[in-house]
């Protein structure tokens, strides 16, 4: 049994543990990450990057079908479109080769040591991890949990073909005729409306009354009637109950208690993804849980002395962002910096069509802290937002009514991704509705969408 001992050992080489093990590289710290599947986690291999990508692919077919026949007003009219969807799906696993290698080159370049394969507790001191090449013990000074997350399975929808999730959803080759999604929250409504744009009869069944049930319904409601105009059935209030017999629909529980079935090629299940805390000896060190997620405090450290988490194994929101920002945090506090927690904002994005943005506090959560003052601007006044067919939506920000400290911002729209980098900003930066109004935004920008929200929240917008 080969053994090697390092200051730091990082298990797991998703979007938290590979910046982990750079930042520590880059500080000089002696570091080994441990990887069973391949550098860059789910986000980039399954997750995050794969699925935007096959959401463009799908926008430009979708955008193109709809000019066929001179449909829509730019007066641009070209033959109706056919798909490779092979293809698609190679030009995107060429995306996720060129990054993955990447992050493997940059862990090199840090002199950060990989060791390939699944690693296990022995103790919260040393773990075993089974390479091609046999048993190799690795000891560490500090161990960092990164081991992330994977989809919730439903005991009586197993993943197995035609039941899929969506890491294999982003592997198809054909467009499925009739998909039915289970699970109306950010990744089912991101690859289901990217499936129907590229041609698929799309059914998304949600347990709760509404989807993206995590949000308030005025940030919803474009992207609900835009599900409907891209001809997706919703149905609300029900539970998928399992597969026909023939296997060839969905059994579903309508809100009214009677059992509908769903005739479907392919059924996606994104009903959440649940920490990936089993299955690598963690009952070994008994950490303390916060719910089936590792309680962590506000430098990542776990109830045991010398042992971090960060990411997806930790809690809500389960985003790459904030996997990687705790881990750069955690491998400066190893090095010995002075570091905590202090994020006021970690936006939350839906690729979904129209795009919605959310940073910081909603307006109900602002409410609940005192007087609030709330300015709202729609694109159907923003001239870019006009240009650019994108009139659906609007920004919101939500301020303290006293000394107006913005407290949360919210969009939907055409592209507002882009716009989520202002508001983190903003946030952090403690800015003041004043200082959002005061900021001179470009023209024509949709970003103007966002002073000008400031501006209504202090009773003298100017474009509406
Ligand atoms: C379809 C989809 C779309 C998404 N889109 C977005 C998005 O647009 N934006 C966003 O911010 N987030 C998105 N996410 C979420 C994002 O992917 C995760 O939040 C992020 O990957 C979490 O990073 P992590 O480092 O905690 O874990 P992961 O990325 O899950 O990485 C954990 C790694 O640890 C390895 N591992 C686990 N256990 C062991 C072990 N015992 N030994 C060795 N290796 C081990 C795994 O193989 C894995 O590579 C998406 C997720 C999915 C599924």
């Amino acid at each position: 049994m080969k053994e090697i001992s390092c200051k730091l050992l990082v298990i797991g080489a998703g979007p938290g543990g590979y910046v982990c093990a750079i930042r520590a590289g880059q500080l000089g710290i002696d570091t080994v990450i441990v990887e069973a599947g391949r550098p860059g986690g789910t986000c980039l291999n399954v997750g995050c990057i794969p699925s935007k990508a096959l959401i463009h692919a799908a926008e430009e077919f979708e955008k193109v079908s709809h000019m066929a026949g001179g449909k829509g007003p730019l007066g641009i009219s070209v033959a109706p479109p056919s798909l490779d969807l092979a293809k698609a799906v190679a030009w995107k696993d060429g995306i996720v080769s060129r990054l993955t290698n990447g992050v493997a080159g940059l862990l090199k370049k840090a002199k950060v040591k990989t060791v390939q394969g699944w690693a296990t507790f022995r103790d919260g001191k040393t773990v075993e991890v089974e390479t091609e090449t046999g048993t190799q013990v690795i000891r560490a000074e500090t161990v960092v949990i990164a081991t992330g997350s994977a989809p919730v399975e439903l005991p009586f929808l197993p993943f197995g073909a035609p039941v899929i999730s969506s890491t294999e959803a982003l592997a198809l080759s054909e467009v499925p005729r009739r998909l039915a999604v289970v699970g109306g929250g950010y990744i089912g409504l991101e690859l289901g409306i990217a499936f129907a744009k590229l041609g698929a009869a799309v059914t998304v069944v949600e347990a709760l009354p509404r989807v993206l049930a995590q949000y308030d319904a005025e940030l919803t409601r474009p992207v609900v009637k835009r599900l409907a105009e891209l001809g997706i059935e919703v149905i609300t209030g029900a539970k998928a109950k399992g597969l026909s017999s023939k296997g060839d629909a969905l059994l579903v529980e309508t809100s009214d208690g009677k059992t509908a079935k769903i005739a479907a090629d392919k059924i996606l299940v994104t009903v959440g993804r649940k920490p990936l805390t089993e299955g690598f000896g963690l009952e070994q060190i008994d950490l303390d849980r916060s719910g089936k997620f590792i309680r962590i405090d506000d430098q990542c450290r776990t109830s045991m002395c010398g042992v971090f988490a960060i990411g997806d194994v930790t809690g809500e929101p389960m985003l790459a962002h904030r996997a990687m920002a705790q881990g750069e945090m955690v491998a400066e506090i190893v090095a010995g910096h002075k570091r905590s927690w202090d994020k006021r904002s970690i936006p939350a994005i839906c690729f979904t069509d129209p795009e919605l943005v959310t940073a910081g506090l909603s307006p109900e959560e602002a409410k609940a802290l005192g007087e609030i003052k709330i300015g709202q601007f729609p694109f159907a006044a923003n001239g870019r937002a006009m240009t650019k067919l994108g009139e659906e939506g609007f920004v919101r920000v939500v301020a303290r009514a006293d000394n107006h400290l913005v407290l949360g911002i919210q969009a939907v729209g055409q592209g507002v991704s882009e716009l989520s980098a202002a508001f983190g900003l903003a946030l952090e930066m403690g800015a003041r509705l004043e200082d959002i109004a005061g900021t001179v935004h470009a023209h024509p920008t949709q970003g103007e969408a966002f002073q000008e929200a400031a501006l209504k929240a202090l009773g003298h917008a100017l474009h509406i």
